[in-house]
C-alpha cells in the first residue's frame, strides 16, 4: 500500500534536516528520502563550520540572522553542545580596493540589522595576535557570527525533527515523480511509491536532476572545494579570518579555530574546478600553507592532521534558490554556494512560512531576490 505524507523531502543534508524539523514541529506530516546511509553525509560533512550573516545582500543576511539565532540558543534550548562558538567573521584589508569595498558594505549590511564593525589594525591585532602587520589597513568584525560543528549540528536537528514526528528513509533514492494536471501528486523511489502534495528539493550538488524529473531547469552547478584541519593547539586566536587577496591558483581563504581548538581551513580555487570530483589532491594542502603562513605566521608549526574535498552547489549569482516552482508543490531549497550548513535553520523556517501562510514582508523581499525566476544578473560579493 502507498503512504501518504503532506510532504516529501529529498535529501537529509542540513537544508532537508532543518526543513523537516521545522515543518514537522508545525505539525505537517514529513517523510525525508536520502539515497546515502544517514543525515548530512552529501555536503554537509563536508562543511568547515562557518556560520555568518556577514553578507553584501538583504535576502542572505535576513536567512543568516534566523539560523544564527537557532544555533546560538541550541544548547541552552534542547540541551545539545553542537560546539557553537560566537567567535565573529572578520575580513582584514590589505590593500584600497578591499577597503573600499568592505567599508561600502558596512553601510549596507548595518542598514539591514548586521552587528558589524571596522576595526583598527591595533584592534585586529588583539583578535588575532601575530597577524601579518604589513599593508594590513583595517578588518571588518562580526562578533556575532561564528561557528559549530556540522556533524553534531545535524545529528542534532535530525534527532529533534524526529521526536516531532518527522520520519526518514536512508538508501533509498528517488528516481521519478508523479503529477497530476500539473501538481505533485507524489514520487517513485528504487522501493516504492509515495504519495504527498508537497516535493521539496534539497538535493544539494543533485539538485538539477531532480529537477529533470519535473521538466525544470535548475541552474545548480557544483564545483570542488578543499578543506583541512590541524591537531588542537591551546585557543591563540580569536574570529574566522577571510583573506580576500587572490593568490596562485586561489582567489580568498578562510580559517578560525573550532571549539575543539583545531584549526579549520578552505581556499576558494581559482579558476573554479567544476564537476564532482571529490578526491583530495595533493595540490591544495602547500597552496593553502603558503598563504595562510604568510598571513598569520604563527601558524607554521601546527600539524595538519586530515584534509577532505567536497562540492558547493553553485548558482551564478551566488544566492540560493529557494521558493515555489510552476509546478504547484514543487519547492525548491538548493543551491547554497558555500553556505548551506550555516542557512539550514533559516531556509528551513522560510519553507515553513511559505506553507503555512506566514510570510512576513522581508520574507517576501527575500523570496523574490532567492526565486528560480530570478535574472541572475547580480553577484553575492562575500560568497
Ligand atoms: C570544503 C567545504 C567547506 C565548506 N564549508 C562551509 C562552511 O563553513 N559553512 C557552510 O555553511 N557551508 C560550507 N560548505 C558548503 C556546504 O557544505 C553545502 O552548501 C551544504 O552541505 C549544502 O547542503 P544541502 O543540504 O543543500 O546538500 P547536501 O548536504 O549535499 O544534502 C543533499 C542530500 O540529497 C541527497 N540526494 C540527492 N539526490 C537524491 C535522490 N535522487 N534521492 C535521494 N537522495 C538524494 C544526497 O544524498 C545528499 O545527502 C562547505 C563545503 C565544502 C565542500
Amino acid at each position: 500500500m502507498e503512504k501518504n505524507y503532506d510532504v516529501i523531502i529529498v535529501g537529509a543534508g542540513s537544508i532537508g534536516v532543518q526543513t523537516a524539523l521545522s515543518l514537522s514541529q508545525e505539525k505537517f506530516s514529513v517523510l525525508v528520502i536520502d539515497k546515502l546511509t544517514a543525515p548530512g553525509q552529501g555536503q554537509s560533512k563536508k562543511a568547515i563550520g562557518g556560520i555568518r550573516a556577514t553578507f553584501s545582500d538583504k535576502a542572505k543576511i535576513h536567512i543568516g540572522l534566523e539560523s544564527i539565532e537557532v544555533f546560538s540558543t541550541w544548547e541552552e534550548k534542547y540541551g545539545d553542545d553542537i560546539g557553537w562558538r560566537a567567535d565573529g567573521y572578520s575580513y582584514p584589508a590589505y590593500t584600497d580596493k578591499d577597503e573600499r569595498t568592505l567599508k561600502d558594505l558596512l553601510k549596507i549590511q548595518k542598514s539591514f540589522g548586521l552587528n558589524i564593525e571596522w576595526v583598527s589594525p591595533e584592534e585586529y591585532v588583539k583578535l588575532v595576535p601575530g597577524i601579518n602587520r604589513e599593508g594590513l589597513r583595517g578588518s571588518t568584525y562580526s562578533p556575532e557570527d561564528g561557528n559549530a560543528s556540522p556533524l553534531l549540528s545535524v545529528n542534532a536537528f535530525y534527532f529533534k525533527s524526529k521526536e516531532f514526528g518527522a520520519e526518514y528513509h536512508f538508501n533509498e533514492e528517488i528516481i521519478g515523480v508523479e503529477k497530476k494536471n500539473g501538481a505533485i501528486v507524489g514520487i517513485k523511489t528504487n522501493r516504492g511509491n509515495y504519495n504527498c502534495k508537497i516535493l521539496i528539493n534539497a538535493a544539494g550538488a543533485d539538485a538539477k536532476k531532480l529537477g529533470q524529473m519535473v521538466e525544470i531547469d535548475i541552474p545548480v552547478h557544483p564545483d570542488c572545494h578543499e578543506a583541512g584541519v590541524t591537531e588542537p593547539v591551546q585557543k591563540f586566536f580569536k574570529t574566522m579570518v577571510v583573506d580576500l587577496r587572490y593568490g596562485p591558483g586561489s582567489s580568498n581563504c578562510y580559517f578560525y579555530q573550532d571549539s575543539e581548538e583545531q584549526v579549520v581551513f578552505c581556499l576558494t580555487p581559482e579558476p573554479p574546478i567544476n564537476g564532482t570530483d571529490a578526491r583530495s589532491t595533493s595540490v591544495f594542502l602547500p597552496q593553502i600553507s603558503r598563504r595562510m603562513i604568510d598571513l598569520f605566521p604563527k601558524l607554521k608549526n601546527i600539524k595538519v592532521r586530515r584534509t577532505w574535498r567536497g562540492l558547493y552547489p553553485e548558482t551564478p549569482d551566488g544566492s540560493p534558490i529557494v521558493g515555489k516552482t510552476k509546478i504547484d508543490g514543487f519547492i525548491l531549497a538548493v543551491g547554497m554556494c558555500g553556505q548551506g550548513f550555516m542557512l539550514g535553520p533559516g531556509v528551513g523556517k522560510l519553507i515553513t512560512r511559505i506553507l503555512t501562510n506566514n510570510l512576513s514582508k522581508d520574507d517576501e523581499d527575500t523570496l523574490k531576490s532567492v526565486s528560480l525566476y530570478r535574472d541572475f544578473t547580480g553577484e553575492e560579493k562575500l560568497k
